[in-house]
């Protein structure tokens, strides 16, 4: 396989687009961010592994505030990221996000959920949602789909889905929480295939996931978090053949 990220040099070099700075939470007693410093430049690919309750979901859902934080500062694009409101709402727009369920609209046409943000949000034209949608379900090769309800796709299929549909509000950043997870084996693929074509576009990701193939050749950057830390970070090369932290190594050795 070739190496993506060499392809794109000059979009990793770009400034920085989300920067997370001295980002503190909290659940209870639970200190679940610990101190995040986060840069993240435009058009980089950064790869988030750690063990289960690290707070990779969490750190994802700060980004574009599923949660709030309790210190520190989140800016996208040189905004600060507000707590609440319709600024808020304008902020979000800017960050796409897929889950690990699709989360798509059972009672709507594949079309129809890709349509539904540009509409409802952006407050596109019908006419322009739907020729946007029809190039977006087109470049994650499912065209053919548009008519059909998302039980009528495979879980590949409708996860392609939910990544178009976060497209279609032309985020800034894309999030991706473990996007294959919740995937049978022959369906991780296809998925992965799309965002490393995303990648390749020049789009802002941040990609908590287990798929280390992914990572090696996606990935500008691994962050490694462990009990709500950002214990270390490097190259996909630096950190899977020379990890320095004694965790890492750890948890590389278990699956790898
Ligand atoms: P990861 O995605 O790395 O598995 P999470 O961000 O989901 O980790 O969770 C980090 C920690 O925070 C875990 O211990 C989890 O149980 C806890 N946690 C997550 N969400 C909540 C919540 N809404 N309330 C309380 N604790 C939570
Ligand atoms: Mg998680």
């Amino acid at each position: 396989m070739t190496a993506i990220s060499s392809q794109a040099p000059t979009a990793a070099q770009g400034e920085p687009l989300v920067v997370l700075d001295h980002v503190e939470k909290w659940y209870g007693d639970l200190h679940v961010l610990q101190d995040i410093n986060l840069s993240i430049k435009r058009g980089e690919v950064v790869v988030v592994i750690g063990p289960s309750g690290s707070g990779k979901s969490t750190l994802c859902r700060t980004i574009n505030r599923l949660e709030t934080i309790g210190s520190g500062t989140i800016t996208l694009d040189g905004q600060a990221l507000p707590q609440e409101g319709k600024a808020l709402a304008g902020l979000r727009a800017e960050v796409g996000m897929v889950f690990q369920s699709f989360n798509l609209f059972a009672h709507k046409t594949i079309l129809e959920n890709v349509m539904l943000g540009p509409v409802k949000v952006r407050k596109s034209s019908k006419a322009d949602a739907e020729k946007r949608a029809t190039e977006l379900l087109d470049r994650v090769g499912l065209a053919k789909h548009a008519p059909k309800y998302p039980s009528q796709l495979s879980g590949g299929q409708q996860q392609r889905v939910a990544i178009a549909r976060a497209l279609a509000m032309e985020p800034k950043v894309m999030l991706f929480d473990e996007p294959t997870s919740a995937l049978d084996p022959e369906m991780i693929k296809e998925v992965l295939d799309v965002m490393v074509d995303l990648a390749k576009q020049g789009m802002t990701m941040v990609v908590v996931t287990h798929e280390m193939g992914f990572a090696r050749t996606a990935a500008d950057r691994v962050v490694f978090m462990a009990d709500g830390q950002i214990v270390e970070e490097g190259t996909p090369e630096e950190f899977f053949t020379h990890a320095k932290s004694e965790r890492a190594r750890d948890f590389l050795g278990h699956i790898l």
